[in-house]
């Protein structure tokens, strides 16, 4: 029998992972399904219910906490966020891969948990400027919100050499590409991982000193 995949996709606040998931399901609907979390936080302009989330409130969070509803979950700048488990082990029986967009805290469980085949993806800005450009534009959070996001990239940084991949997004089409043939591939070359490792650093710097003019 076909076995599914686990393709965890983690990347800075802004990064446009959601973008290019989004773009790699439309290519190939049959190949992969995306796992929809649950969120307390609320809807962006333009997100569906049961689509990119389920908007759901603290107290019903909570409960599925409670009931061990959730293969793992994270609080996130505020909100609650968490994958719940019954979709993810449905789909699995079924032969197909699965799409997770979560943080590193996620991330690190799923790795941890799990025996089945994954491939765990780190999702990197073209450069600073870019990625403050997306946030802003996005138009969704405060400034104080932004900060939050950005400040939690520098913190994010330290856990992408537990990742498998590291791909920067330029252009949504190349990099849901890129995206998919790394999945299958399930790594990357290790000279380019650490190219893209030590690029990450350079991120990390440029956005601390970004950060710290911003003040
Ligand atoms: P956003 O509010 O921008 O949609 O998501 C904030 C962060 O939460 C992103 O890094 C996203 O990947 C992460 N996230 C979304 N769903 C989940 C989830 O189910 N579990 C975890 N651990 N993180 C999630």
């Amino acid at each position: 029998m076909k076995e599914g995949k686990l393709i965890v996709v983690s990347g800075f606040s802004g990064v446009g992972k959601g973008t290019v998931i989004k773009k790699l399901m439309e290519r190939y609907p049959d190949d992969y399904t995306f796992s929809v979390s649950a969120t307390t936080r609320a809807p962006r302009e333009g997100e569906v219910n049961g689509r990119e989330y389920f908007f759901i409130s603290r107290e019903l969070f909570e409960l599925m906490i409670r009931d061990d509803k959730l293969l793992e979950y994270t609080e996130y700048q505020g909100n609650y966020y968490g994958t719940p488990l019954e979709f993810t082990e449905k789909m699995l029986a079924a032969g197909k891969s699965v799409i997770f967009d979560i943080e590193v805290n996620g991330a690190m469980n799923i790795a941890r948990h799990d025996t089945l085949p994954k491939v765990l993806i780190y999702m990197l800005p073209p450069s600073v400027k870019e990625l403050a450009k997306r946030l802003k534009g996005r138009g969704s959070e405060t400034k104080e919100q932004i900060r939050g996001r950005l400040e939690r990239a520098v913190a994010e940084a330290d856990y992408i050499p537990s990742y498998d991949v590291i791909l920067v997004n330029r252009n949504v089409a190349e990099t849901a590409e890129n995206l998919r043939a790394l999945a299958i591939a399930g790594g990357q070359d290790k000279e380019t991982f650490n190219e893209l490792l030590d690029f990450a650093g350079r991120l990390k710097e440029e956005l601390t000193v970004y950060l710290s003019e911003e003040e």
